[in-house]
């Protein structure tokens, strides 16, 4: 058996080994400490004028950025349906309704007129909703200027899960400052990693301490346990912050390099005919966190379940893409507006190897499993 070459493993080629070391000789491993505000500082430059403060996860941070917009029992919140799960799990921790949106073909995210036949809708039938969750997925922008400005027009507040996306820019502006509110996530795959980990991105400082206290117990500044409030464990630890710290330094060259495995691709898969990837459209920067493909079985004669089952066989990792939460059974009965178009790249997709460290060698691997499909003529 070949060597496995797996979907997204974590570079660790710099500080990472360093920082933890000096962080395991120092008094209180676990506690607060100076990697975490390091680790926090490290941002600023790269999110400017935006904060951040960093969480134990993603999904902590989601929920953090739905509790500081004040999302109640009962109440509607938007999400994007082409996504993982965790973007609108912590809707339904706070007893809100989601409401899924279709995805538009040029981004893959939230498609702008979809969300506003939603909202109009929800208006109509009496219950305004209190927030947008729009993901960049796979690290592609959505498309801002019509959400934004459609979320303006009805004065709801947009939550900007940038979980998948961390390095992409929409017309110059970083993701994950493109909403009011902004998440990272640096779960064990994604573009950085902690090990686990996430941010909650805010320009309101105010807010952004407010979720700070909220995120370690709304514990009160005061040397005994006082609390006017319940608050929540969601703060990172001084061990993934050592690690996220090394990680955050080479950030730049990791998406050079998600991006250099992109364009190989683009290269290398030029010649077969049914296979695509995405194009960024005008304007739109992507991380290139995953490399995906839309296979039509139509034209290639085999379809993605055929080629992740050949890429199996060789030891090779693939994965479909995010299945639609308007078509999961935790979901079921949920209001959903637009069409069919998640589902469409759902079922036409395959997320390839995409490790920023992955060879050109293992890459011509994945594509000669490809082109022998092509001779097999499935
Ligand atoms: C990974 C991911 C999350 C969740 O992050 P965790 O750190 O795993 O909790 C949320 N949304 C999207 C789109 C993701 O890809």
């Amino acid at each position: 058996m070949q060597k496995s070459i797996l979907l997204s493993a974590p570079l660790l080629s710099g500080n990472e080994k360093k920082y933890l070391d000096d962080v395991l000789q120092s008094p209180y491993i676990a506690a607060g400490g100076s990697y975490l505000e390091r680790f926090e500082n490290g941002f600023s430059p790269l999110l400017s004028p935006c904060k951040l403060i960093a969480l134990n996860s993603g999904t902590s941070a989601i929920h953090l950025a739905l509790i500081l917009l004040g999302i109640k029992p009962g109440d509607e919140v938007i999400c994007q349906s082409f996504t993982f799960c965790a973007s609108a799990n912590p809707i339904v921790y706070l007893g809100a309704k989601p409401i899924f949106v279709d995805s538009e073909e040029q981004t893959w995210n939230m498609c702008p007129s979809a969300l506003e036949e939603a909202i109009k809708e929800r208006i109509r039938l009496g219950t305004k909703p209190k927030a947008i969750i729009v993901i960049d997925l796979f690290g592609m922008p959505a498309k801002y200027d019509g959400i934004c400005s459609i979320a303006q027009t009805y004065g709801i507040p947009l939550v900007e899960d940038a979980a998948e996306s961390l390095g992409s820019k929409y017309k110059g502006q970083v993701c994950g400052t493109l909403g009011d509110l902004g998440i990272f996530s640096f779960n064990g795959n994604k573009i950085i990693t902690t090990g686990g980990g996430g941010g909650l991105v805010c320009k309101d400082l105010a807010l952004l301490e407010k979720g700070r206290y909220l995120a370690a117990q709304a514990r009160e500044k005061v040397h005994y346990f006082e609390h006017h409030t319940y608050g929540y464990n969601y703060r990172m630890g001084t061990i993934p912050a050592a690690i996220g710290l090394g990680q955050l330094e080479s950030l730049e060259d990791k998406v050079m390099r998600k991006r250099a495995v992109f364009g190989n691709y683009r290269r290398l898969l030029e010649r077969f005919h049914g296979i695509s990837l995405l194009d960024e459209p005008e304007g739109f920067y992507s991380n290139r966190w995953l490399t995906t493909v839309q296979i039509d079985p139509q034209v290639a004669g085999f379809d993605r379940e055929d080629l992740r089952l050949a890429f199996e066989k060789e030891n090779i990792e693939s994965r479909y893409l995010w299945k639609p939460l308007h078509l999961q059974v935790a979901f079921r009965g949920l209001p959903y507006y637009g069409g069919n178009v998640a589902e469409g790249i759902y079922e036409k997709g395959l997320c390839l190897p995409s490790s920023a460290h992955l060879t050109i060698r293992e890459q011509n691997r994945v594509v000669d499993v490809i082109a022998s499909l092509y001779q097999k003529g499935i």
